[in-house]
């Protein structure tokens, strides 16, 4: 275990961040070592007896590029799953199962799936992070989502050392959500359980540690999305293949997203919106070049419902967060189009900034700290609420402050 551990190079907005406490788990040994660790106890006792406060004196972090510390000391127990291996499980003549280790580097193992020609995992290609976490947030890119390709998630409890086994519906999927994000938080209900455990929260110290995938040997490629059809046309490229289309996201995500090590970043940073029908006419009069996609909310699992019933967060009665349940179509709109018309891409503040060729992205030139991205969300979601009565919300993580 180290103590009052830098992580400027664990999470790439680049703040030089300290831990009080760090530990890096290569086996799942290690997690049983960690979990009779006196520094790591007492931060987890000291977790679960505030989480009504929203607070959380344990992180799990992995790559860091979707993580913010909004203070330069975490004055907690960060935990870094850093296990590895990629074994193919089973295969048949339509499908492969694999399961990748979650140290994995995630751009790694789906250039490694692309090199097999094993259809699902193309259009993430080059999203950073690490592959225990591909899950956490459902990551997404290019019309396609990490669920679509997730046979199950394997986890141990970073109480008792028990090891759980997360099917995909267990998951709980749905847009940058499921059921391992916001553990702390979401699950917080009051209601303890025999154990001592708030009721809900069995999962909430849950470690994935490991990912099966199920890929297919023959698909069919997603090219409507983005940019990606127009790319291969100008590149004469007719009849793409599966490396064609991955290479074509790989050069689209280039173009368009900071280089990560160069300029501090966490992709996207807001979710994009989604609102009512009515709401999105009311913008098209105003906007008529809005670009919108239909969405279906899907029903939420009761934990989560419970949750929303007892806290209520949805402000502005226009706004359908993600979290909340609607049966009827909802229409999404992209966060980075609001925020460009609200003025701010390409926009700089000393340290930080809008990035100019993607507006959803906020940027870290070095030398600032955690504050000033904070103090720049805070402007641009009030802008876009003044002006489209829009609320945008963070889609990175933001560490709780102690
Ligand atoms: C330039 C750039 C582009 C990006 N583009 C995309 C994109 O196209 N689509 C997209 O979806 N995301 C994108 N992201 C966001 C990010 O890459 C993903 O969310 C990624 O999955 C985060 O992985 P990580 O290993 O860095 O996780 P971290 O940032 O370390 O952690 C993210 C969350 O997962 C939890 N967590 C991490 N590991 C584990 C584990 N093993 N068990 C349990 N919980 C865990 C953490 O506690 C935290 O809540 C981008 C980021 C950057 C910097």
């Amino acid at each position: 275990m180290e103590k009052d551990f830098s992580l400027r190079e664990l999470n790439t907005f680049g703040f030089d961040v300290k831990a009080r406490y760090f530990q890096e788990l290569k086996t799942l040994d290690d997690v049983q070592e960690l979990i009779r660790n006196h520094e790591f106890i007492s931060c987890r006792d000291a977790a679960l007896s505030r989480l009504n406060g929203n607070t959380s004196h344990i992180l799990i972090l992995s790559g860091g590029s979707n993580i913010l510390f909004p203070d330069e000391f975490y004055d907690g127990f960060v935990v870094y799953p850093n296990l590895k291996g990629i074994d193919i499980l089973d295969e048949n003549a339509e499908t492969v199962m694999i399961r990748c280790y979650c140290g994995e580097v995630w751009k790694d193992f789906v250039d490694y799936t692309v090199s097999l020609n094993l259809y699902g995992l193309e259009n993430l290609a080059d999203i950073p992070g690490k592959v225990g976490a591909a899950p956490v947030q459902n990551i997404g890119a290019y019309g396609a989502e990490v669920k679509d390709t997730v046979y199950q998630v394997h986890t141990i409890d970073l109480a008792t050392g028990e090891t759980k086994i997360f099917s995909n519906e267990e998951c709980n999927f749905s847009y940058r959500n499921s059921i391992f994000k916001n553990q702390w938080i979401t699950h917080a209900l009051s209601q303890r359980d025999t154990t001592g455990y708030p009721v809900g929260t069995r999962h909430a110290l849950s470690m994935i540690f490991a990912v099966d995938f199920v890929l297919k040997k023959h698909g069919e490629l997603k090219l409507d999305y983005g940019n990606i059809r127009n790319y291969l046309i100008a590149n004469n490229i007719t009849n793409p293949t599966l490396k064609d289309v991955a290479a074509t996201v790989k050069a689209i995500r280039a173009e368009k997203l900071p280089e990560v090590g160069v300029v501090g970043s966490v992709g996207s940073f807001f979710q994009n919106a989604i609102v009512t029908m009515d709401k999105y006419l009311e913008i098209k009069e105003l906007y008529p070049d809005v670009p919108s996609y239909p969405v279906e909310i899907s029903p939420l699992p009761a934990v989560a419902r419970d949750v929303i019933n007892t806290e209520g967060n949805n402000k502005h009665k226009n706004v359908i967060s993600s979290e909340v349940e609607k049966s009827h179509k909802s229409i999404k709109i992209p966060s980075g189009w609001l925020i460009d018309r609200a003025g701010w891409k390409g926009y700089r503040e000393n340290h930080v900034g809008v990035w100019d060729k993607q507006a959803l992205v906020l940027v870290h030139y070095g030398g600032g700290k955690p504050s000033e991205i904070l103090d720049l969300m805070k402007k641009i979601q009030d802008s876009v609420y003044k002006k489209f009565g829009i609320e945008i919300n963070p889609e990175v993580n933001i560490v709780a402050s102690l």
